[in-house]
Order: C-alpha cells, then sequence, then structure tokens
C-alpha cells in the first residue's frame, strides 16, 4: 500500500530496520528469488518451496548481523496472547565444529508442543505433535527483550490432525473466502480489469492505562487480574471532561515516543496518540494496513506497549475496565475492503455503476450484520469485555450499524428503487474571518453505536481492549462473504451481458432493494445507550445478549457451524474446540478474580476493618468514662459492625459457588455470570463501604485516589 511507502520515507532509514523487508530483503536475495516471493507476498500465489532455502539463509545472514543467536516461530495459540519458541542457528558441521544454519525446512517448518496449548478438545495431553507453519506475506522481525535479540518468524499453528490451533490461519482463510466473493460484485460490475484479488483493511485503536509501578505492585488485584476488584470511588472521576484530548503528562510523552521508535523500527505505522476520557488513559492507533499484517502488528504492540511501560517505571493495563466507575478500554476496529490494484470498495463517492457497487458492499455489511448479529457480539465476548458491553459507556451488547444521516438517506432512496448520490462536504463558516471555511462531513459521527460507517470504512467499537483482533475480523470477513456470495447469486441471474445500461441498473437496485429491505432492521441512527433504543430494539427482534454466558452460546448453532463450514473457515471440529476454549477461559479468569478477591477481603480488608472496629469501641468506653455521651460514636461502631457481618455473608456466598462450579462449561459460566458476580459485587459494595470509613493510615491498599490522581 502506497501510505506505507510514504511512512518509510518519513521516518528515514530507521522504519523498518528490524524487519525483513524493503532494502533488508532486497540486497540478499537473487533477483530470480525476489520475484517469487514478492508473487506470494503481493498477490497471494502459493509459495515456491525451491526458494525457502536461499530465503532462510539471507534472513539468518541478516538476523545474525543484527545480533541475533537464535530465532523461533512467533505465532497466535488460542491463549489470547503470543506464543514462541527460540531455538538456535548453532549446528553441528560434521566436522567436530559447529556453525549457523538456517535452512528452508526450519523456515517453513516448526514442531512446538501442541498439547500444551489450549486445543478445546482436539488434543490430549498425549497427543502432542503440531506444526507451526511459516506465513511469508507476514515480514519476519527482530525482537528485542532485555537487550537480548530473537529473529521472530511469523507462523500459523496446527494441530497433527490438520487443524488449526491458533487465531492467524481462520483469519487468512477467511480473507481467501471474502476475496472470492467479492471478486463476483466485481465482475458484475465489470470493475474487475486487473484486479486479482480483494482484501481487507484494518486499523485498530488501542485504549490502554499508564500506572506507576509502585501502586500497581501494592494491589494484588491488579497484579493477578489486571484490574482492581474493590475500591471506592474517588470524587473526582471524568466529570469535568478535562482529560480527554488535554496535554499529555511529560513522562506519558516520552514513554509515547519510546513507543513510537520502537514500533517504527517494527515496520508498525503507529500515527495517533492521545489523552483518552478517564485519567491516566491514552490511545494509539496505527495506519491501516491488509488485516493480516494489522493483525500480527497489533499483538506485537500490546506487547511493546507492555515493556516499554515497565522500562519507564510504569504498568501498561490493557484490561477492558480498569477500575469502576471511570471509562473503560476498547479496540475499535476499523474495517474497509480494499482491490489489490488499491481502490477501498467502501468509498461513497464512486459515481455512476461504481456508486451501486459502493451501495452493494454496504448492503452486504447490513445483511451479513443483521444475520449474524449474535455470532459477532459473540467475538468480542470475554469476562473483561463484559464490564463494558451493556453498561452505559461502551457501545451496547445490542449490534446494530449506524449508517449517518446521508448514507441512510440513499438507502432509503434505494430501498425506493431510485439511486441517489451521495451528497457531498459543504463548508462550515466558522464566523470570523481569519479562519479558513472548514469542509464538513456529510454525516456526523455517532459515539455510542457499536458499528458504524465512518466515512470509508466501519469501525466496528465492540471489540475489547485486550483482544486478539484476528478473531472478529475472521468472522466479519467470513459472514460479509456469505452476505456477497447471495448477492452476486442474485446478481448473476438477473444482470446479464447484453442488456443495456439502464436495465442493468434495475436490475442490481431491483436486488439490493430486496435485501436492505428485509435487513434495515439492523441499522438504527439514534442515542444506542437510550432506554428507548433498549425496548425499540427487543421490538425490531434484535438480540441483547449482555454477558458471556448469553452470548457463547451462539457460536455452537447450527446457523454458526454452517456459516463457518461453507466457506472453509472453520471446520465444526474447529468452532467447537474454539468455543470450548473461550468457556475455560471465562470461567478460569472469574476463579481466579474470585479467590483473589477472597484473599484481598480476609487478608486486608477484614483485618484492617477489626483493628478500626477495636478503635472505636475503645473511643466509646473512654469517651463514657469522661461522662459525655457516646452516641456518635457508637453509631459509627454499629455501622461498621453490620457491614462486616454483611461482608462476611458475602464472602461465604462466594466461596461456596467457588465449590461447586459444574463441570459442564455452559453451566458453569452461567452459574458464575448469574451467581458468582452478583455475589462478588456483594462483597465489593460492602468492601467499598467500609474503605469509606477506615481512616487512612488503616486503610491497606493504594486507593483510586492515589491509582489515578
Ligand atoms: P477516530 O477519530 O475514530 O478516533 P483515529 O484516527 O484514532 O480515528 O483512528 C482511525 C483508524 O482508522 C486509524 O487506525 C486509521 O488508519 C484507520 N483507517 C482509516 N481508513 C481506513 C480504511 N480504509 N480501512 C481500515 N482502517 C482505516
Ligand atoms: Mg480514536
Amino acid at each position: 500500500m502506497d501510505h506505507l511507502r510514504d511512512v518509510e520515507r518519513l521516518f528515514g532509514d530507521d522504519y523498518g530496520i528490524l524487519t525483513f523487508t524493503g532494502e533488508n530483503i532486497r540486497r540478499r536475495l537473487s533477483p530470480a528469488a525476489l520475484k517469487r516471493l514478492d508473487q506470494t507476498v503481493q498477490f497471494n500465489e502459493p509459495l515456491d518451496e525451491a526458494i525457502a532455502d536461499e530465503v532462510a539463509s539471507a534472513m539468518k545472514d541478516w538476523a545474525i548481523e543484527n545480533g541475533c543467536t537464535h530465532y523461533c516461530h512467533w505465532f497466535q495459540p488460542l491463549t489470547g496472547a503470543t506464543a514462541e519458541k527460540h531455538d538456535s542457528f548453532l549446528n553441528m558441521d560434521g566436522e567436530g565444529g559447529v556453525i549457523a544454519e538456517f535452512s528452508g525446512d526450519m523456515l517453513i517448518r516448526s514442531e512446538p508442543d501442541a498439547s500444551s496449548f489450549p486445543t478445546g478438545s482436539i488434543r490430549d495431553t498425549w497427543e502432542a505433535r503440531g506444526y507451526t507453519a511459516w506465513d511469508p506475506t507476514s515480514p519476519a522481525f527482530i525482537s528485542i527483550n532485555g537487550g537480548e535479540r530473537t529473529l521472530c518468524i511469523p507462523t500459523a499453528f496446527v494441530s497433527w490432525t490438520g487443524e488449526s490451533l491458533d487465531q492467524k490461519t481462520p483469519l487468512l482463510r477467511s480473507i481467501d473466502a471474502l476475496s472470492i466473493q467479492a471478486m463476483r460484485i466485481l465482475r458484475v460490475f465489470g470493475t474487475d480489469k486487473g484486479v486479482h484479488r480483494v482484501q481487507t483493511t484494518l486499523g485498530c485503536e488501542q485504549e490502554y492505562f499508564l500506572l506507576e509501578e509502585d501502586a500497581y505492585q501494592a494491589r494484588p488485584d491488579l497484579r493477578m487480574c489486571g484490574r482492581t476488584l474493590i475500591g471506592c470511588d474517588a470524587p473526582k472521576g471524568h466529570q469535568l471532561d478535562d482529560h480527554y484530548f488535554g496535554s499529555v503528562p511529560a513522562k506519558v510523552q516520552s514513554f509515547m515516543a519510546d513507543v513510537e521508535a520502537r514500533l517504527y523500527a517494527l515496520g508498525i505505522p503507529a500515527k495517533t496518540r492521545h489523552n483518552e476520557v478517564a485519567p491516566h488513559q491514552f490511545e494509539l492507533a496505527p495506519l491501516f494496513e491488509g488485516t493480516n499484517l494489522a493483525c500480527d502488528h497489533q499483538m506485537q504492540t500490546m506487547s511493546v506497549l507492555r515493556k516499554t511501560a515497565r522500562d519507564h517505571g510504569m504498568v501498561c493495563l490493557l484490561h477492558e475496565k480498569p477500575f469502576a466507575g471511570v471509562n473503560g478500554s476498547g479496540k475499535h476496529n476499523n474495517w474497509s475492503l480494499v482491490t489489490d490494484t488499491g481502490h477501498n470498495l467502501l468509498n461513497p463517492n464512486d459515481k455512476g455503476p461504481g456508486h451501486l457497487q459502493f451501495l452493494t458492499f454496504v448492503c452486504a455489511v447490513v445483511r451479513g450484520l443483521d444475520l449474524h448479529a449474535d455470532l459477532l457480539r459473540a467475538t468480542v465476548a470475554s469476562a473483561g469485555n463484559d464490564h463494558r458491553l451493556g453498561a452505559n459507556e461502551a457501545p451496547p451488547a445490542i449490534l446494530s450499524i449506524y449508517t449517518g444521516a446521508e448514507l441512510e438517506r440513499v438507502l432509503d432512496r434505494l430501498e425506493a428503487g431510485e439511486m441517489s448520490d451521495f451528497k457531498h462536504s459543504t463548508k462550515l463558516d466558522l464566523g470570523t474571518s481569519a479562519m479558513p471555511k472548514l469542509e464538513r462531513h456529510p454525516g456526523d459521527r455517532n459515539r455510542t453505536s457499536p458499528f458504524a460507517f465512518i466515512g470509508n470504512r466501519f469501525e466496528f467499537r465492540a471489540v475489547g481492549s485486550t483482544a486478539v483482533p484476528a478473531w472478529p475480523n475472521a468472522v466479519l470477513n467470513t459472514i460479509v462473504a456469505q452476505s456477497l456470495d447471495d448477492i452476486a447469486n442474485k446478481m448473476e441471474s438477473k444482470v446479464t451481458t447484453d442488456m443495456d445500461e439502464e436495465t442493468r441498473c434495475h436490475a442490481i437496485i431491483e436486488v439490493l432493494r430486496e435485501i436492505y429491505s428485509e435487513h434495515k432492521r439492523v441499522v438504527f441512527n439514534g442515542d444506542n445507550y437510550s432506554e428507548a433504543w433498549h425496548n425499540e430494539a427487543e421490538k425490531r427482534g434484535l438480540p441483547n445478549l449482555k454477558g458471556c454466558a448469553d452470548a457463547l452460546p451462539a457460536m455452537a448453532s447450527q446457523k454458526a457451524r454452517e456459516l463457518f463450514s461453507t466457506y472453509g473457515v472453520l471446520s465444526e471440529a474447529e468452532l467447537e474446540a474454539r468455543l470450548t476454549v473461550l468457556y475455560e477461559n471465562y470461567s478460569q479468569v472469574m476463579q481466579i478474580e474470585a479467590r483473589t478477591l477472597l484473599r484481598m477481603i480476609n487478608t486486608m480488608v477484614i483485618p484492617a476493618a477489626i483493628r478500626h472496629q477495636a478503635e472505636v469501641a475503645e473511643a466509646i468506653a473512654a469517651t463514657d468514662a469522661a461522662g459525655v455521651d457516646p452516641a456518635s460514636v457508637r453509631g459509627r461502631l454499629t455501622d461498621l459492625t453490620a457491614r462486616l457481618t454483611d461482608l462476611e455473608v458475602a464472602c461465604l456466598e462466594v466461596e461456596s459457588i467457588l465449590e461447586s462450579l459444574p463441570e459442564d462449561e455452559e453451566a458453569n459460566i452461567r452459574r458464575i455470570q448469574d451467581e458468582m458476580i452478583p455475589a462478588m459485587n456483594r462483597v465489593r459494595s460492602n468492601s467499598d463501604a467500609i474503605e469509606g470509613m477506615l481512616p487512612d493510615d488503616l486503610w491497606p491498599l493504594p486507593t483510586y485516589l492515589d491509582l489515578l490522581f
């Protein structure tokens, strides 16, 4: 993509210095090998294995010149993190010495232990074999950890039985499926000349919190769970809106600059940085890229954020909801479709047939979301994200599409059987002579929508900040591929080449208006946080799946299984395994939270409260002995004691649920969501009330005030 070349120019020699791309690769490969590799990277043509040895050897030389002694296959298992198994380049030379060696075979394939990663039910612990396979379309890079440098090779991870055990494989398959169907649409419109492939683009806006390392270390909940489990509100939250886009504190600014330098070296085009809504909350957004690369880059970005924060004496929290009562963090997923000739298929300014083609892609998204709102909702379901979705701060758990007024008008005309061009931006006069007149977009923005059209792309805003973006994107691509398939079937049967332009247009409009009419219930341009919308959505029959226990089972539906198997994205076994992993993950995360909470209450909160209880009791006796009525002090003791009793009761509830969680996965997470979390909330509310009663010097934890201000 051209803008990436611009970035290379802009950031000079350091841009991508740690990736095996550009000059790093050109200087070392023969023209023939370079051409073949390029064919794979640019046009997704099958890799010519004959060049693997040459590429491997060049990669090794480059890595060693750059201080690497080891290489690893870098992959994304279903843990939600990345994994790497390091091997050194060292090998015997057969004459009693050693040489540095890296062959094509070693580049293409490696064999990590598959049973040590979550596999759902696909593999038992005694069935260990699994492979990682080189993804030549995502550049190898050098990671630096504590000064040590390792060559990392992006790979897919599959079981010996051939099933995918990772995030990358279904994503790549979904991009292929989408490309095939999108190309059919281009052929209907005759815009396929010179186009080999359609792919999706992705720009992830990453929100995060930064905390001082000391404060973090003093809170077991942050260390164990990445979020605070108790903590009474600070007197100030973000009521004054004084943090968003505010000037960045100097320490954070230097952290951000360091993050960016590290990202540039990795060829990751970080672009935007700013304060977010909550105190100590920030955002980083890159320039968009092809989705596979963007997903790999996103995983690296999260890791760079965490490591760099540590180097600056801080901790980066990527959790969706580190603090109750202040804004949580998301990862807005900006998604579009682009041809390999660089044409954005969601550009509303295309004229004539191009305009109808744009509307075709929009209708495919509308149809896909309407048919699979539950499934897309499931892709963003996690224990952490449950705190955002459905609460009144982030997009709700009801998936709807915001089109904006202008696109809505155009779609309404379409439904009436007419074609109406997109109105262009207008000028905004600020009313002072010296200021330039501003271009105004044809549509406003909607911050409350979970899925919004914003000018030339859709922004899926329900994605959580810790999310691995490959999964929601794989699903989004697949549901859109299915809709494009359906639309292409209809168009191909109704539109023929011998038709004149006008008849063709009419035939196409007929197809689209039917689709839009049938699925437009998923379009909503109002305030998604309002009570009225929740009622309206229910009337429209849109699912409102509030938590993981409600949302995840959508993955087990017949509809989902058919979708994934039809487009070759996930087999039934792969899908089932994925769901099992998600159930297990939710259950484990919540059990860890519950145990951490109980530990903190029993070893920190209750002992502090009892100390204070004794102090107050003594004060009552002393006041009484001094001949003064101790009523007000006694009131304090009564309140504190009542809270302590309620706290102990709630803790016992949590404990007894923890001890009796059902084996069955679905029942297990249902019990956690319906019973354990409410009990944990009761623990919290009593603990927070006690925090508000105890003297500062007795409270054993850094408070919200200490952490956030
Ligand atoms: P916002 O105003 O939504 O906060 P940002 O500038 O923070 O916008 O982020 C917008 C993101 O959208 C960036 O990562 C940007 O590269 C990405 N983006 C822009 N155009 C496209 C596109 N065609 N496809 C995918 N992502 C895009
Ligand atoms: Mg943003």
